[in-house]
C-alpha cells in the first residue's frame, strides 16, 4: 500500500491552497471531478480576487503544484481510524492508501427541495440553484420559463441575474422582509426585470410529471416550469462522520464553515497546509 505524508480530499480552492502550502511533503490531492477548481468552475460571474470570473480565477490557482501528486476523477470513498483511505478512480478501479495527515476540503452541499417542508411532489423542473448554475454555465442548458427561485442568498441572487439576462421571466421568493446575500450581489438585479416576493415562501408544488406552478405562503399561485431552490449550503463532512476528531485531521474551506468570499477560503487552505508542515 502506498504511503503519503498528507492526503488532501477535494481539489477546490481550499484543497489547492493546502497542497501549495504543504511544501516538501509527499502529498496526494484527490479530486472526484476531471478538473481542479471545485465550485469556481461553474461561476461565470465576476467578483473573484477582484474582477475575475470563478472560471478565470480557478485557472490562476491551479499553477505551481509541481510538488503534488494530483489524482483527478478520483473519489475518496472512505477514511478509517487506522489512517487508510479507499479511493475509486474512474476507469482505473479502487486502491487503498495510507497517510500520516488528512486535510478534508470537500466543500459544501446545497440543501435540496426534498429536505424542505413543501407539500406536493418533486416533478421534473425542480433543481437546486447551484445545480442549475452548473448546467447553464458548463453545459449550455437553458431553463424552461417562467422560473421561480426560492431564497435570495448569494446563489439565488446570482441565478436571478443569470436567468433574467437570458430573457426568461423570473421571480425571486424570500421569506425574510428584505433580500439576503451580499450588497454587491443584490446590486446585480438593478435594472433587470426580476419579480420579487418578500415575506413569503413556497408552501406547495403543483405538477405530477412536470412542474406547473407553486403556491406561496401568502396565497399567491405562480405558474412556472422551473423552481430553483437556493436556501443554503451545508458543510460536506460525510467522509469523517464516523471519526472521533483525531489529531491527524484538519478541515478547511467550505467543509469547515461556509465562506462567502474566496480570500478566506484560500487563507484557510493555506493554514491547513502549513499546519501539516509544522508537524
Ligand atoms: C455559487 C457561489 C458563488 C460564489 N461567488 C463568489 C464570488 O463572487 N466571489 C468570491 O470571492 N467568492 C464567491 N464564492 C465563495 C467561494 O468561491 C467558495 O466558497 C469557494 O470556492 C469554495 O471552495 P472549497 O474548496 O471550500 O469548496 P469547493 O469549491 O466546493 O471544492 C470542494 C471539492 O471537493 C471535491 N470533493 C468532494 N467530495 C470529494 C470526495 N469524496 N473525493 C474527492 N473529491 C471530493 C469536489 O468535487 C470539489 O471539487 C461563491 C460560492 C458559491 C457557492
Amino acid at each position: 500500500m502506498e504511503h503519503y505524508d498528507i492526503l488532501i480530499v477535494g481539489g477546490g480552492a481550499a484543497g489547492i491552497s493546502a497542497a501549495k502550502a504543504a511544501k516538501g511533503k509527499k502529498v496526494l490531492l484527490a479530486e472526484r471531478e476531471e478538473k481542479l477548481g471545485g465550485i469556481l468552475l461553474q461561476c461565470a460571474h465576476r467578483g473573484f480576487g477582484g474582477d475575475l470570473s470563478g472560471m478565470e480565477y480557478a485557472a490562476t490557482l491551479a499553477d505551481d503544484l509541481d510538488n503534488v501528486e494530483i489524482s483527478l476523477n478520483t473519489t475518496v470513498l472512505s477514511v478509517s481510524e487506522n489512517k487508510t483511505a479507499l479511493l475509486s478512480q474512474k476507469d482505473c478501479g479502487r486502491r487503498e492508501i495510507s497517510f500520516s495527515r488528512l486535510i478534508l476540503a470537500t466543500g459544501a452541499m446545497e440543501i435540496a427541495a426534498g429536505a424542505l417542508h413543501i407539500a406536493g411532489d418533486r416533478p421534473k423542473g425542480v433543481y437546486t440553484a447551484g445545480m442549475m448554475q452548473k448546467l447553464v454555465n458548463c453545459n449550455g442548458f437553458v431553463p424552461d420559463g417562467p422560473v421561480v427561485i426560492l431564497g435570495s442568498g448569494d446563489i439565488g441572487l446570482i441565478m436571478a441575474e443569470t436567468v433574467a439576462k437570458m430573457d426568461i421571466p423570473v421571480t425571486l421568493v424570500e421569506k425574510a422582509a428584505a433580500l439576503g446575500g451580499m450588497a454587491r450581489n443584490r446590486r446585480r438585479l438593478d435594472g433587470l426585470d426580476v419579480g420579487i416576493r418578500l415575506g413569503s415562501t413556497v408552501s406547495e408544488i403543483f405538477g405530477e410529471k412536470e412542474l406547473e406552478a407553486v403556491l406561496l405562503s401568502n396565497g399567491e399561485k405562480l405558474l412556472c416550469k422551473t423552481l430553483l431552490v437556493a436556501v443554503g449550503l451545508e458543510c460536506d463532512r460525510k467522509l469523517i462522520k464516523k471519526l472521533e476528531n483525531p489529531e491527524w485531521l484538519r478541515l478547511c474551506g467550505n467543509c469547515e464553515r461556509v465562506h462567502p468570499m474566496i480570500e478566506s477560503v484560500i487563507n484557510d487552505g493555506t493554514q491547513a497546509g502549513e499546519w501539516v508542515c509544522g508537524i
